[in-house]
């Protein structure tokens, strides 16, 4: 038995026979150039080919449902892009390339432009290049790279998985994803939690292991071990889908062993995400990310409009705390009305609150709608800024808040806003850590950049201390911290986040059952362990041992 490793993203243990999807296309060197009387057959025969890879993606998209579909509809239309015509074209006529070629050179080209504006745009290259590598089939008449029709249990390896790979596929045949790239938010995390399958990401060496060889993976630490005994791993995997079945069973509301409060709340970004997360046993939203319900206007929303979204939030939430995040538009969530163009470095520039720099009138008008909203209902409305960086922006937002009499407060994303966070709690009531950002920006690594992921690792004790400072600042002014980060959805971090003094958790819903019943199995006296084993181990991978130990 051979043990590899990555960085652990998603826990649970799989022992299944490993399959590698999407292989890389390697068109080598071009040899053979078009003459010009060749160019309107090339270019024809590329369009034919981007046409049949938007059908297909288009069929695939109206045979799925929510997510999955949404996905594969954007897929389908990337394909079709003119930015991916045009520069195609352009090789063939200008360059006289053969049309995998031009193919080839124009999405790497054009990804190339995706990237460099940053957030969203960027995340898109993985689907680009997934849509270029099926063009680039079907003009050699190949199958179409990807994941094949599963007809046994299996792992899936790749180098990165794009949102066409994973939308679709059948759950009860795949247990787990491995990947070279990727990080804790890349796509493949979020679908492997949504999918409440193991995941491990950043996994260097995982090219030597071949097609079709057994393997038993464990999300929890980020170890892949191949051929292992079979016995030893199928008894494994059995104990480990009882604690599965005890998380799909978990009914909340959320306490540790000793008795030990903790409140477990939901990120959503709509009214149906809302109406999907009140079926699971949380006791309110924690992150309502209201730009993502905005995305797709090309102007402002009216203020009636903006009022009704945060209505049919509230509806579903009747008579809990639901916590509303102001627009965090720009960087990786560009908002055509709200966002600059022609960023440098969008992650650094004009995002979250201080856009209200660039649009005054923005942020008023937002807070106005939410509380119409909120008026004459039982909903215990709360709202924060984003990316707040000074105090005097904590507290201009709490002025804004403070005469509709809801809850003000701020995400502390940004270094500098937990280095002052005694004087901004001075000016707020409460305040939730936003562990991407903050890993992000403490760490000089971005979230998106998938070379990154033991930077981005949830474990890096230096966020960890900074959260420390954070909620001895809130214990001192006797105010509420939250964490809404990816990180809360760790069930061991969880721990390690309740013993530094973290009030309130929020995830995605369908994560509250693994990290409850991780929190019901443990007293405060281990998460305070566990917490103190974060403010002293400096490396990370041994801080989660450490945890492990602790916990178990
Ligand atoms: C965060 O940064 O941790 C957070 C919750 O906000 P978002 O992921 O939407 O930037
Ligand atoms: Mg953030």
């Amino acid at each position: 038995m051979t043990a590899y490793t990555g960085t652990p993203v998603v826990s649970g243990k799989a022992y299944a026979k490993v399959l590698w999807a999407s292989p890389q296309i390697q068109l080598g060197t071009c040899t053979t150039f078009l003459t010009p009387n060749q160019h309107e057959t090339a270019f024809e025969a590329f369009r034919n080919a981007a046409q049949k890879v938007s059908d297909r993606l288009f069929e695939r998209s109206a045979e799925s449902v929510g997510t999955p579909s949404d996905i594969l509809a954007m897929a389908a239309t990337l394909a079709t892009d003119p930015g991916l015509e045009e520069r195609v074209k352009n090789y063939i006529f200008n360059e006289n390339l053969p049309a995998t070629y031009a193919t080839d050179k124009a999405a790497h080209e054009f990804a190339d432009t995706l990237r460099l504006a940053g957030g969203y745009l960027a995340e898109r290259t993985t689907d680009l290049l997934d849509v270029k590598n099926r063009i680039i089939a079907v003009l050699q008449n190949k199958p179409e790279p990807g994941i094949p029709q599963l007809n046994e249990p299996t792992i899936i390896f790749a180098e990165d998985l794009a949102p066409a790979d994973t939308a679709g596929l059948n759950p009860e045949m795949v247990k787990g994803f491995v990947t070279v790239l990727g990080g804790p938010t890349s796509h493949t995390s979020i679908i492997a939690r949504q999918m409440g399958i193991p995941c491990i990401v950043a996994a260097r060496d995982l090219q030597q292991i071949p097609q079709g060889t057994w393997v038993l993976i464990n999300g929890d630490s980020g170890d892949i071990y191949t051929d292992p005994n079979p016995e030893y791993a199928t008894a494994e995997v059995t104990q480990d889908n009882v604690l599965r079945e005890r998380a799909r069973n978990w009914q909340g509301p959320a306490q540790l062993a000793d008795g030990h409060k903790v409140q477990l709340l939901a990120n959503v970004q709509d009214g149906t995400s809302a109406e999907k997360a009140a079926r699971f046993p949380v006791e309110g939203v924690g992150l309502l990310r209201s730009e993502l319900g905005f995305l797709a206007t090309s102007t402002e929303p009216s203020f009636e409009t903006q009022r009704d979204f945060y209505t049919s939030v509230f509806n579903k939430f009747p008579n809990h705390k639901v916590v509303v995040r102001t627009l965090d538009a720009g960087s990786d969530k560009p908002i055509a009305w709200a966002s600059l163009d022609d960023e440098e470095n969008p992650a650094l520039g004009v995002r979250g609150i201080r856009a209200d720099g660039v649009h005054p009138h923005i942020l008023p008008t937002q807070v106005a709608a939410v509380a119409a909203a909120a008026t004459g209902r039982e909903t215990h409305t709360w709202i924060m800024a984003p990316m707040v960086s000074t105090v005097a922006e904590a507290r201009w937002f709490s002025s804004l808040v403070k005469p509709y009499g809801l809850k003000a407060g701020v995400m502390i994303e940004v270094p500098s806003a937990a280095l002052m966070i005694n004087e901004i709690f001075a000016e707020v009531d409460f305040v939730s850590i936003g562990t991407n950002d903050l890993t992000q920006y403490v760490m000089a690594a971005d979230r998106l950049n998938s070379h990154l992921a033991t930077y981005t690792s949830h474990w890096q004790p230096a966020v960890l201390r900074l959260i420390g400072q954070i909620t001895a600042a809130g214990q001192k002014a006797g105010k509420p911290v939250g964490v809404c980060g990816e990180m809360a959805a760790d069930p061991y971090l969880a721990c390690v986040l309740i013993g530094l003094g973290v009030d309130s958790l929020s995830m995605a819903a369908p994560t509250v059952g693994s990290v409850g019943v991780q929190l019901s199995e443990v007293t405060l006296e281990q998460c305070q362990l566990a917490a103190q084993a974060a403010l002293t181990i400096a490396d990370p991978d041994k801080l989660r041992e450490k945890v492990r130990e602790i916990l178990s």
